[in-house]
């Protein structure tokens, strides 16, 4: 190592490494010093995290440190298995193997140290099926010794050029001139002030922890650096989006009071308070850009309707789009209704209209005699042209990339934004995923709504509930039941609701029952929903297209099929279908395959009807990459850092970004950090200026 090299050195250069490591450290992210050195480990190995296998119990989630004693293939009835006997001097669990048992008797040898990790099963003396291992060196021993062995994470393209948990420390420990050249990005008053140690000394740490203490530390400041760099490009978005000029939607309408004259019922207090907060937004001469975020049912349409009418008494045209065609519909329906009262023209644009009448519609929207336009993607095809787009709406604007919403925008010249969500994220993605918008909350529900009661059932009561549905239904009320999707294939989704309604035809005789599917026409979906909001068909049956958005008020009862197979948020949105109405509302989770963890999850359901509690106890459950799709998570670069447990590091990380956001807004006296932002966000940056 010389004194020349930097954090950005290939590491293929470093003592130790050469030209193979290098290409298969390249495979796990590592090209440069400044990699290997943020490649933290996955687990350690201490007095606090292993155990004896002494004190193990029937289904600890346990990690043990032992030699291997015996091993070997055994022929079972009509497959191979490989047991292998491990000891640590307490006492002896067995290892078994079901699978991949050519590699495994391979990989593990009488005599090998390892350090085994799973959960403990008791099957003629304890063992541990498919355990997580790794080898450790022969004098290993992190319970008696009171060192602390670091795990990284290996793969099989590591594992072939010979590198294990000690070629990392290894290689790390040779080079530890780097330490020295790593340049902190944050000032020591900054440190001082959230009482974190320096940066390099995290790193090292991380690698070589001496303590149980001073590894805490150091994965506090490293979790600290993962939300912070996050943090600070959600601040820089918005601070750029803040100097985005536009128009100033300044008047305010008479349509607006005449349509809310007429509604035949009370804005809440909730829904008030935002419009108010949306309207002074748009009369700045910038570009609003607000995330709406209101429960399922607390009235956000009603809401966009009214902007949209005041967007469009300043002369400006008005875009909503919708995820799904149902929505759409659903959407132009109401708007039109309130709308063309006030004589605000309205269109649907949708992906499965007729060439002619597309064509007309384009054209009026070009010509501006279209005030606001309704549509699913059709929305942001390359022939959709506006007049004058001032506003723009997207609803349930998780099911949108960033780079959809984008195009939309970009047919206007800066419209004003508001993003509308039913699924209540929790606090802490809020103030991440959307660090770079204002946010306006609907906190309250109207207040005719009584919550919906819900109940899980299993199979054998459901003739009492199909009883139930029977009386509902002939005191006038309607009924929804919902399959969910079978084993990822749309097919077996769609047989198994087909399937559903032949048989419920049959228990409900003389009832009228529709079905609904995704793979539907266009006319067949309209003409069923048509049906069912005017009462013609009583029960219908569907598939998770129903999912969002749609509002009957006079539907009563919700079944749900196998709802062990759904996310919580998603219940709770499928449950946000009933209730809407006067009526008392029922949502019914069918049960069929019974887990306690399924269990555990549906009874949150049964006790409240809180979405915020609801998404809380998602993402504890299912992670964060669930609540995203794919695109949306690929932003989350957290290594170290974890959504669920850092709510008050993620606040503090927040801080101190907006603060450097806003007097350094080109990062200018912040060079190491602009450096660092730059290598991990360059790709969400491009509306940010910042070189
Ligand atoms: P969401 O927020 O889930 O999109 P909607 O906008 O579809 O909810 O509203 C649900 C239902 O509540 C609609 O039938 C709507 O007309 C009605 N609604 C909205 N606001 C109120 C209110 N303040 N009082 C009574 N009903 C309301
Ligand atoms: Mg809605």
């Amino acid at each position: 190592m010389t004194p020349s090299q930097t954090s950005t050195t290939p590491i293929q250069y470093l003592p130790g490494v050469g030209p193979k490591r290098a290409e298969a450290l390249a495979t796990v992210g590592i090209d440069t010093v400044d990699d290997l050195l943020h490649y933290y480990p996955r687990r350690y190995l201490d007095r606090t995290t292993v155990k004896s296998i002494h004190d193990v119990k029937k289904n600890d989630e346990t990690t043990i440190v032992g030699t291997v004693e015996v091993c070997g293939e055994r022929q079972m009835r009509k497959r191979k298995l490989f047991q292998a006997v491990l000891s640590d001097g307490t006492g002896m669990i067995t290892l078994v193997w079901f699978n991949g048992v050519k590699y495994i008797k391979n990989a593990v040898n009488k005599g090998d140290r390892l350090a085994v990790h799973g959960k403990v099963e008791f099957y003629n003396g304890f063992q541990i099926v498919h355990p997580d291992f790794d080898k450790l060196d022969s004098d290993a021993d992190p319970i008696n010794t009171g060192t602390i062995i670091p795990l990284y994470p290996l793969t099989a393209e590591l594992k072939k050029v010979r590198i294990d948990h000690r070629s990392f420390r290894r290689i790390i420990k040779e080079n530890e001139e780097v330490f020295s050249i790593i340049k902190d990005h944050f000032e020591d008053r900054v440190l001082n002030e959230q009482k974190l140690i320096p940066l390099n000394i995290a790193l090292q740490h991380i690698h070589f922890p001496e303590s149980r203490e001073n590894l805490l530390v150091a994965m506090e400041r490293l979790k600290f650096d993962e939300h912070f760099f996050l943090q600070l490009l959600m601040a820089l978005r918005k601070k750029s989006y803040d100097k985005i000029g536009t128009n100033a939607l300044t008047k305010s309408g008479v349509q607006v009071q005449q349509i809310e004259d007429e509604l035949g019922f009370e804005l809440t207090d909730a829904q008030q308070k935002v419009i108010q907060e949306i309207r002074s937004d748009i009369a700045q001469p910038k570009a609003m850009n607000r995330l709406l975020q209101g429960d399922v049912g607390s009235g956000k349409t009603i809401v966009a309707i009214l902007v949209a009418a005041a967007a469009v008494a300043n002369g400006v045209q008005v875009a909503i789009m919708a995820p799904t065609e149902i929505l759409a519909h659903q959407h132009y329906e109401s708007f039109k209704k309130q709308l063309n009262k006030v004589h605000i023209s309205c269109a649907l644009l949708v992906g499965k209209q007729k060439a002619a009448e597309r064509k007309q519609i384009l054209e009026a929207i070009k010509d501006g005699k279209i005030n606001v336009v309704i549509g699913t993607h059709a929305l942001i095809q390359k022939d959709v042209e506006f007049k004058n787009l001032g506003f723009v709406v997207v609803d349930e604007q998780h099911r949108f990339g960033v780079v959809q919403r984008g195009i939309l925008l970009q047919k206007g010249l800066h419209p004003h934004l508001l993003a509308m969500t039913a699924t209540p994220i929790p606090r802490t993605m809020a103030i991440t995923y959307h660090g770079d918008m204002d946010l306006s909350i609907i906190d309250e529900m109207p207040k005719n709504r009584k919550p919906v009661i819900t109940k899980i059932v299993k199979e054998d009561r459901l003739q009492n509930v199909y009883n139930f549905i029977r009386d509902e239904v002939q005191a006038g009320r309607q009924c929804m039941v919902v399959y969910p999707l079978v084993e990822e294939t749309e097919k077996s989704d769609l047989a198994a609701a087909s399937e559903g309604f032949e048989a419920l035809q049959i228990t409900f005789k003389g009832i009228k029952i529709g079905l609904i599917h995704g793979r539907m026409k266009k006319d067949d979906k309209d003409a069923i929903m048509d049906a069912y909001s005017k009462n013609e068909i009583n029960i219908l049956v569907s598939t998770t297209v129903i999912e969002v958005g749609i509002d009957i008020p006079n539907a009563s009862v919700m079944l749900i099929e196998h709802a062990e197979r759904f996310g919580l948020t998603q219940l709770h949105q499928l449950r946000g279908r009933v209730g809407r109405g006067i009526a008392k509302s029922y949502c019914i989770l069918v049960e069929r395959n019974i887990r306690d963890t399924s269990r555990k999850r549906l009874a949150i359901m049964e006790k409240t009807n809180d979405g915020f509690i609801i998404a809380d106890e998602d993402l504890k459950m299912r992670g964060p990459g669930k609540f995203f799709s794919t695109e949306q998570s690929g932003f989350f670069k957290h290594k170290i850092a974890d959504m669920v447990t850092d709510g008050i590091i993620i606040r503090k990380a927040r801080e101190v970004a907006q603060t450097i956001a806003k007097a350094d807004t080109k990062l200018e006296n912040h060079p190491h950090m602009k450096e660092r932002l730059l290598q991990d966000y360059a790709q969400y940056l491009e509306t940010v200026v910042i070189s």
